[in-house]
Parts: C-alpha cells; structure tokens; sequence
C-alpha cells in the first residue's frame, strides 16, 4: 500500500511545488452554500461575456450536434480559413487550442526543459507559473511598476538561460497594457533565440478609446520570427465554456506545435460556434459597447467611494478595498455576489470585479457599499 505522502514524493518535481489553480466560484456551488436561488446570484469572478452566447454561435453549435458521433476535424479547416480572411494570416500559422490556455502550455512544453528559465511579470496570469513549474522549469518573476509589467526589467532579465518570455496585454487580474512603440522597443531587446509570447486575450476589448497607440502582435510578426501571439474566444467573442483559443506565429513554429498538440484538442461544437461568432461584428461591437459602459460605471462608484483602482483596458478592474478584502469579498458572497480575491496574485488588498451588465454592476456597487458599511439607511 502506498500512503498519499508517498504519492506526493512519486509526483515529479515541480508538479510537487504546484498549488491548484483557483477558478471563480461557481453559481451554483454559491447557491447551494447559502440555500439561494441561482438565478439571484451576480457573478463577476471570470472576465465572462455577461451578454450570453451570440445567436449566431449558438445557432451553429446546434447544427453541428448531429455530427456527434464523428471525431473533429483535427485541422480545423473552417476556422481557420475564418481567422485567415479576418486576421490576413496563412492557415500554417495557426494552431488550435483547448482554449488559449492550452496552447500556452504546448509552447512551454515544446520549447522549454526543466531547468530553463521562463520570465514573466510580477501579478501577470496565473498560467505562465502554473505550466513553467509543471515541467520544472524555473520561473523568473520581474517586479511590476504600478502593477504593470516593467518591459526593461523583464528584457533585462533575460539570460542564457531563457527559452521563454510571457507578456500579457492586457495582463489579468491587473489589466495593465503597453502601447505598440512599448512592445517593439522591447521586443528588440529579445535576442532571436528566445520566444516571446504576446497573450492578447483582451485585444478585442481595446479596439475603443483605449488608447491611440493601440498594439496589435499580428502587425508584429513579419518583424519577428520569435513572436507567439495567442488569442482566445472565451472573453470578447463568448464562448469561455466551448474551450477555443489559438496562436499566430511563424509557420516554423507553428509545425513544432502543431507535433505536441493533442490531434482532436478542439470539439466540433466549439469550433463551429467559434467559425460562426468571427463573422459576427454585431456581437463584438455589442460585447465592447456593453464592456465600455460597464467600466465606467465601475470606475465612478469606486471613485465616489474613495477607492483606489487600476486602470483596466480588459474586462475587468481590480479595485483596493483595504486590509480588509476578504471579509468584504465574505459580504459580497453572503449577498449573492461572486467577485474575484486576488490575494493568490499576491495582490491581498484588491478584489477583481470583471464587468457585468448594467443591473448587475449596480448590484454589485450596492453590495459593495453594504460590505464597506456605507450603505445609505
Ligand atoms: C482568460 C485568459 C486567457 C484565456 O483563457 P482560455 O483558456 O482561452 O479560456 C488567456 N490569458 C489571459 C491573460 C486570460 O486572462
């Protein structure tokens, strides 16, 4: 009989050293603890489109049932095409995944051993340690400057010893981005021989007025051959339950990938609903409108209340509740609204609130106001 110590000690290395990634919590299991109504719960806690699934995508997802029987197009030729006619890219740049986390960790398990160094932000997503430590890997966190990533130091940090830079724009949980002469000055810093990957994971949301110095990877590659740019279709385009994200990059790259990636890692469903919301600009346009207007409300109620927040150009924005965050995060929950402690992120002080339809932003600046005892009677 082993023990599950034993266990612990069969695990290899860095798996031992890993703590579960931590998920927003889930309606129903809110519901459930607290006996409540699931439909009365207000969840903020995973940068979900709070519009619902476009029409269109559902629409094809629904076809694409009667084909259940049969395997993925492990290709995935319509998609792709999609991505092409709207991205100008060649079909042998583009590999698939199970969601964009899932080709984050195909490029480090291709390109990086354990031992190599894996550079990335302070406060930058939870993935790149998560998939760095898995296969031993050492991971090299560079501080932040006002909780964003310090492209310089990150360069800087760069040695013989690194496969693998990530840079997040915007990052999540911070929502710190850097404008398009930001990314090639340091892009230019990154000798050839080490992969950068550019996670765009929010781009859609900064087409707006973001900025005028809008950063775009794809406009990058032709420039560089180390540059790995991965998108999703779990935030703007709302599909984070289908599980579809990709990578542009080089077709060289793109081959290697393509070797480590599981044949059938996106379901038919997904894709087809994913092929079918691209062509969709009426639902983007809807989901930044929607995300915009959310955003602004947020930012004043946080200002009314004295709160110090992080300028976001995602969809979301972490806010600085104090010391007391997670007995205000417990007010929340006890009145039906899931937010985001991001204490994991070693950010003990803030909640991230990802942006919600007009009534349950409200509902949630009421709840804030109650957990902080500034209720009005
Ligand atoms: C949400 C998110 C992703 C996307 O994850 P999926 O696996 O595509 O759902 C990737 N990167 C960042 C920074 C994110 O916040």
């Amino acid at each position: 009989m082993t023990s599950g110590n034993d266990m612990q000690s069969l695990a290899v290395t860095g798996v031992q050293a890993l703590s579960p990634y931590q998920p927003g919590k889930p309606v129903d299991e809110l519901a459930r603890e607290l006996g409540l109504d699931p439909k009365s719960i207000v969840k903020l806690a995973s940068n979900e489109n709070p519009l619902g699934p476009a029409d269109s995508a559902l629409a094809a997802a629904r076809d694409a049932l009667t084909e259940l029987t049969r395997y993925p197009d492990g290709n995935g030729y319509y998609l792709k095409q999609s991505l092409c006619k709207r991205y100008g890219v060649k079909p042998d740049q583009i590999t698939l995944g199970n969601g964009s986390n899932d080709v984050l960790e195909v490029i480090t398990r291709c390109f990086v051993a354990p031992g190599d160094d894996v550079v990335y932000s302070q406060y930058a997503f939870a993935v790149y340690p998560l998939v760095t430590q898995a296969i031993g890997a050492r991971g090299v966190s560079v501080p932040a400057v006002d909780y964003g990533h310090d492209l310089d130091a990150m360069a800087s940090a760069v040695t013989d010893r690194t496969k693998l830079v990530f840079v997040a724009n915007p990052n999540n949980p911070t929502g710190t981005f850097h404008g398009k002469a930001a990314i090639e000055a340091f892009l230019d810093r990154i000798p050839s021989n080490v992969l950068v990957v550019l996670d765009e994971a929010y781009c859609e949301y900064m087409e707006g007025d973001v900025t005028s110095d809008l950063p775009d990877g794809l406009d990058l590659l032709p420039r560089y051959p180390n540059l790995i740019v991965t998108r999703t279709f779990s935030k703007a385009w709302g599909l984070a339950a289908l599980r579809v994200g990709y990578s542009i990059c080089s077709p060289e790259i793109t081959n290697i990938l393509n070797r480590v990636r599981q044949p059938f890692n996106v379901d038919s469903v997904a894709m087809a609903a994913a092929t079918a919301v691209l062509g969709d600009e009426e639902y983007l346009r809807k989901s930044c409108e929607i995300n915009a207007r959310g955003m602004k409300q947020l930012e004043s109620a946080f200002a009314e209340l004295g709160l110090d927040y992080i300028p976001s150009a995602g969809n979301f924005i972490s806010v600085d509740v104090g010391p007391n965050a997670s007995g205000i995060n417990q007010s929340l929950l006890e009145q039906g609204v899931i937010v985001r402690p991001v204490g994991g992120y070693g950010m003990p002080n803030h909640l991230r609130v990802s942006i919600g339809l007009p009534d349950e932003n409200a509902r949630f600046i009421d709840a804030l106001k109650v957990a902080l005892g500034r209720a009005e009677a």
